[in-house]
């Protein structure tokens, strides 16, 4: 896309959505530092459920602590992979305690020594905790950014380096979020809603999905098939009659 088409991209999903964030809920860094850790492969929805009453007794690393793996697991026992998550929630409140008193580090390189910390993790915190400009890649930002020709990139490594390349302000703070929530909502995997989307004219993906009422429902489709078939097959019966009726009237060659 050229560097006006990027602009106007996302000057239109900014005027869809002002003031766009994550979905996940939390009080403090911390917590929103737990809840990207336990997000991974699971929705934020499911992460809320879990977390809503957790994060209503533990707020800070030494109560996470203090509140033991056991009955964290027990807590988040409805998110995937929780064995792993439980483990490395308690391993980086300890090390959030021994290493950095307590508090949430704000460098890249400091969050990704946590446990369970990675790249898109620490760019969510950076981001959303700390007003960092940082472009966090999960699976909806990937696709969004290859099928739409915005920033198309083997890796989510590379699709971050040119986002962070071609963003333009004043939209490089929010970008990831709107184009998360533009992902998840408009533009989704198995099909993307086009005929409602804010950025239709701007975007390379072809064919573009119509809207439903132009859009032949499988049903329909179905029905239209075993009536074409239905007539087919009843007018070679009728064919086959008439031939049959032929032969029957005609005269016997046979003495
Ligand atoms: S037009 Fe369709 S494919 Fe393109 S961004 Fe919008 S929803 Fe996605």
């Amino acid at each position: 896309m050229k560097p006006e088409e990027v602009f106007e991209y996302f000057r239109r999903l900014a005027e869809a959505n002002p003031s766009p964030t994550t979905e996940l809920e939390s009080g403090n860094p911390y917590q929103l530092l737990v809840a990207v850790v336990l997000s991974a492969q699971a929705t934020d929805a499911s992460v809320n459920i879990a977390c809503r009453p957790l994060f209503a007794r533990i707020k800070t690393p030494r109560q996470m602590v203090d509140f033991g793996e056991e009955a964290l697991r027990d807590a988040i026992k409805t998110i995937g992979l929780f064995n792993t998550k439980a483990k490395n929630v308690i391993a980086l409140s300890e090390a959030l305690i021994a290493n950095h008193g307590g508090d949430v580090p704000r460098t890249r390189e400091a969050l990704q020594a946590l446990p369970g910390v990675g790249r898109k993790t620490a760019n969510v915190v950076l981001n959303t905790a700390f007003g960092e400009e940082t472009f966090a890649v999960d699976t909806h930002v990937f696709r969004v950014c290859n099928r739409t020709g915005l920033a198309p990139g083997k890796t989510v490594d590379e699709v971050e380096a040119k986002l962070e390349k071609l963003v333009p302000q004043p939209f490089r703070r929010d970008a990831h979020h709107w184009l998360i929530l533009h992902g998840r909502y408009t533009c989704k995997a198995r099909l993307p809603e086009c005929w409602r989307c804010p950025v239709i004219d701007l975007c390379r993906y072809k064919p573009k999905t119509p809207p439903p009422e132009e859009r032949v429902k499988p049903s329909a489709a179905r029905t239209a098939i075993r009536g074409s078939s239905a007539a087919r097959t009843a007018k070679g019966r009728t064919a086959s009659t008439r031939s049959a009726n032929r032969s029957r009237s005609r005269p016997s060659r046979l003495p």
